[in-house]
């Protein structure tokens, strides 16, 4: 698809609305076949290259100016195999697809929380989610990956087949090729399962604040927890009063049997006066859905994270400080509990290098309003600056914009695994075939 097709404007635009890249050539691939004559031709042509599978990264790396747009986004398929505990998950699926088809076997692996991400840019970034205490990472739950390489070859990358390139795909995965077809373990979870989700007022932020980074610390791996200043935008059963206002909220889903949840999920009511509890028993396919509605496709965003060891008295007052100067309430500051199952694997096992973290600080700036651009970006990069310090690196799946350029291989996102991903990339793309465009986050 050129520029010059009906659906061109509907075909290059992503899930960020602040993206307006125009590709040269669009091309939605049917089959592994239309993957590897994507290759071939880009091998020959040497444009710039980007490789589409649900279109939500946040800088919009799904797609390129003037360049190739490798789109995935048909390859949605998920077989499960229920006997071996597995899932093969192609190349575009999102996360509703994956955990609709486990789900019908009460199977589950770790995915992200908005189910309308793909699976392939979240897991070769890491793979953040509710699941991750307690099964790890997306990408520690990968068995294999089938994977178009540079030169054309269809490679299956395992622990025993090309060793490195698994490594390198697990944390680092971009501009290694082309991953046509993912193996995932599945845990048994589910159908119900039950989380805990406090509302507590803005005066109330830091206060609350401090008491759930010590319920974060002590809890049991079961539950990741997460606390967020924010603002939802309107949803059947949100009562009014709490629409659009500013709000600090803890949650906890617990990953287990429903009938447990209460003594662990019962803390996140007592951090301090909750003003509403939203938390219930849910389909663990809702639970994974539950942010869906506040994040839609076509808002403005600009997000950038810490990976911290620590969140201390400064640093929890100099968020909720920043906090509420947000140019657009539904901005947020999104703290999520890293440990238990992510430290079980070593940080040089996967090229996935901040396994150790507690905290993962996601400066999220949501609006809608293109006059709001500017403030917002500026709002996000100014409490990420003041963070900066305390960080152990970014996440490579929440970067921002363009000055991130080259961030898919540097040391922010990589840090000692670097070097490594670097020699990789090169002994499977020595001539650059995927190019900066694929590098960057
Ligand atoms: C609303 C929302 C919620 C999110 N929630 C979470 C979360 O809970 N946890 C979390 O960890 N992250 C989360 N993220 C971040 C998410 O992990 C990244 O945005 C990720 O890149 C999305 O993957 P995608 O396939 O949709 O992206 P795309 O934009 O399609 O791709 C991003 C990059 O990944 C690479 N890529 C994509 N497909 C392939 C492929 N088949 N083969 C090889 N390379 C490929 C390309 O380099 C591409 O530029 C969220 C993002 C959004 C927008």
């Amino acid at each position: 698809m050129g520029r010059d097709h009906s659906e061109y404007d509907h075909a290059r635009a992503v899930w960020n609305g602040l993206i307006d890249r125009h590709p040269e050539v669009m091309v939605r691939c049917a089959d592994i076949a239309d993957v590897i004559a994507c290759v071939e031709a880009a091998r020959t042509h040497r444009p710039p290259v980007s490789i589409r599978g649900g279109g939500h990264q946040v800088a919009g790396s799904a797609v390129c100016d003037d360049g190739l747009v490798i789109d995935l986004s048909e390859l949605r398929d998920v077989v499960v195999d229920p006997v071996a505990r597995t899932a093969r998950v192609q190349g575009g699926a999102r996360w509703a697809d994956v955990d609709a088809a486990t789900q019908a076997f009460g199977l589950a692996t770790p995915g992200g929380e908005v189910s309308e991400t793909g699976v392939a840019g979240l897991t070769l970034g890491g793979g953040l989610g509710l699941m991750q205490r307690t099964h790890g990472l997306s990408c520690d739950n990968l068995i294999s990956m089938t994977v178009v390489t540079a030169d054309g070859q269809v490679r299956r990358a395992s622990a025993d087949e090309n060793a490195d390139l698994f490594w390198a795909l697990r944390g680092a995965g971009r501009g290694l090729g082309v991953v046509t077809e993912f193996t995932f373990a599945l845990h048994p979870l589910g159908p119900d399962v039950a989380a805990a989700a406090f509302v507590y007022a803005p005066e109330e932020a830091g206060a609350v604040f401090r008491a759930w980074r010590r319920l974060a610390v002590e809890a049991p791996t079961t539950i990741a927890p997460q606390f967020a200043l924010w603002a939802l935008p309107p949803f059947p059963g949100l009562p009014d009063e709490i629409v659009g206002v500013p709000i600090a909220i803890a949650i906890g889903t617990y990953i287990g049997d429903a009938a447990d949840a209460a003594p662990v999920l019962e803390p996140f009511g007592a951090l301090g006066e909750p003003i509403l509890d939203l938390s219930g028993t849910s389909t663990w396919v809702e639970a994974q859905s539950q942010f869906d509605f506040a994040l839609p496709d076509g808002g403005r965003y600009y997000w950038k994270s810490h990976f911290m060891d620590d969140l201390d008295d400064e640093a929890i007052d100099l968020i909720v400080g920043h906090a509420a100067r947000r140019p657009d309430p539904n901005s947020a500051v999104f703290v999520r509990t890293l440990g238990g199952a992510v430290d079980r694997i070593g940080s040089d096992d996967t090229a996935f290098a901040h396994r150790g973290a507690r905290f993962n600080v996601s400066v999220d700036a949501i609006w809608r309003d293109p006059a709001l651009d500017d403030d917002s970006i500026a709002w996000a990069r100014g409490l990420w600056n003041a963070l900066e310090p305390g960080s152990r690196g970014m996440y490579l799946n929440f970067a921002g914009l363009d000055e991130e350029e080259g961030a898919g291989v540097s040391g922010l996102t990589l840090g000692a695994n670097e070097a490594r991903v670097r020699e990789v990339r090169r002994r499977y793309d020595p001539e650059g075939v995927f190019g900066s465009a694929a590098a960057r986050p």
